[in-house]
């Protein structure tokens, strides 16, 4: 039977880049103490608030068809809270609740890209990018990130790749892998090259509420670049809500529209009951949700603390987000030889960096995803897979 060329352009590295993290819930399953630090999936609970709204809205009867645009309730509480993070009034007009940032990258694209189009994304990136891009036809156009750098982008690089199919820069501060965070300046300067070659910016701000160093810009309030701005984000991290698959998309109100016909012919509408505790999760400030981000700066800090100095390894602080960077190139093992080493023989799973794309080779991404202890007990094991493949360098060398 025959299938669309678009499930070839779905299929890319994107999907291989779990292996390890597959491999290493086959070793827990066979009884391995596994410590699972590949995936960026948050590992605390719902707050329980938000839980009893959803059980009580399904008590209710909230279980019909529900507004393919999102309820306006949840648009305006997503709208008031995006006003008091970025400083920038919005609309509800201007929201668009969808199945999680994915789907609303998803759509984002489906709506403003055509076959050909071309789309700068700082690399290493979030490993669907490729995809969603590649779906319909726009091609993403990789702007290195270098880690002497921190892991910054630097306007003078996304200058030089602009071409006249150029429709779009996606940034995605704080950044994953690495947690890098743009300053204000970076931001400015990215906007002006936004609006001197008409291009749209597509702001994923997923980690914007886990930020441990620095201010969190969201450049729709920038000068002029509300018309050309979409900004993307959800409660799968801030609220530990990734399974709910709550997220939404702030933009023109014609992108609003479009993407509600895109909603229309492809999710119908989020469940109400989600919808209503998605409304308790922003409308409150949970005290959970304070508790939970200090957690994971702790975490950060004991990693860093415990990784400094360790031979063969340097590690990267981050600014924010769930994830810490480790360059092990002295070691001499790839990322991928290394992870996997780490992963069978100490039994510590981590994602390598190459595959967020080439600039990350020789990187190791560690999730924040286990208590600080465990973490720490991660770190130990790191350090010493990194002493024994110096130690393996050394022998050759001799
Ligand atoms: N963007 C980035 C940068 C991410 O890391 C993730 C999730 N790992 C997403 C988008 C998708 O998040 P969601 O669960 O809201 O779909």
């Amino acid at each position: 039977m025959q299938y669309s060329t678009l499930t070839q352009r779905i299929a890319g590295d994107g999907a291989a880049v779990w292996n390890i993290h597959y491999r290493a819930l086959e070793l827990q399953q066979q009884g391995r103490d596994i410590l699972l630090l590949s995936v960026g999936d948050p590992d605390f609970d719902t707050p329980k608030s938000i839980v009893q709204a959803a059980v009580d809205s399904l008590a209710a009867g909230d279980t019909h068809y529900s507004d393919v645009r999102g309820s306006l309730a949840l648009r305006q509480a997503i709208a008031r809270r995006h006003a008091r993070l970025s400083g920038r009034a919005v609309d509800a007009q201007e929201v668009v609740v969808l199945a999680g940032a994915q789907c609303a990258l998803y759509g984002v694209a489906q709506c403003l890209f055509d076959p050909g189009d071309e789309v700068i994304v700082a690399e290493p990136m979030y490993v669907t990018y490729d995809a969603v891009f590649g779906a319909c036809g726009a091609k993403s156009v990789p702007v290195a990130v270098k880690p002497e750098k921190g892991f910054c982008i630097e306007p003078a690089d996304v200058r030089a790749l602009i071409t006249p199919r150029t429709r779009a820069l996606l940034i995605n501060s704080p950044h994953n892998p690495s947690g890098a965070s743009l300053p204000r300046a970076t931001w400015e300067r990215l906007a002006r090259l936004c609006i001197e070659h008409d291009l749209w910016l597509i702001s994923d701000e997923v980690y914007s509420e886990l930020l441990y160093d620095g201010e969190h810009v969201s450049p729709a309030s920038l000068p002029g670049m509300a018309e050309r701005c979409v900004t993307i984000n959800s409660l799968s991290k801030s609220h530990a809500m990734s399974g709910w698959r709550v997220g939404w998309m702030i933009g023109p109100p014609a992108l609003a529209d479009h993407l509600t016909h895109l909603a229309l012919c492809m999710l119908y509408g989020l469940p109400d009951f989600i919808q209503n505790a998605a409304r308790v999760a922003l409308e409150h400030e949970l005290p959970e949700l304070v508790l939970m981000r200090e957690a994971y700066r702790e975490r950060r800090d004991r990693v860093c603390a415990s990784l400094e100095g360790c031979a063969g390894i340097r590690v990267h602080k981050p600014d924010g987000g769930m994830f810490v960077m480790i360059d092990i190139r002295e070691t001499g093992l790839s990322a991928r030889a290394f992870a996997e080493r780490l992963l069978e023989e100490h039994g510590v799973a981590v994602l390598p960096g190459d595959a967020f794309g080439p600039s990350a080779a020789g990187h190791l991404r560690l999730g924040l995803v286990l208590d600080s202890s465990r973490l720490v007990l991660a770190c130990q094991r790191i350090a010493r897979c990194a002493v024994q493949a110096l130690e393996g360098q050394g022998q050759s060398a001799q």
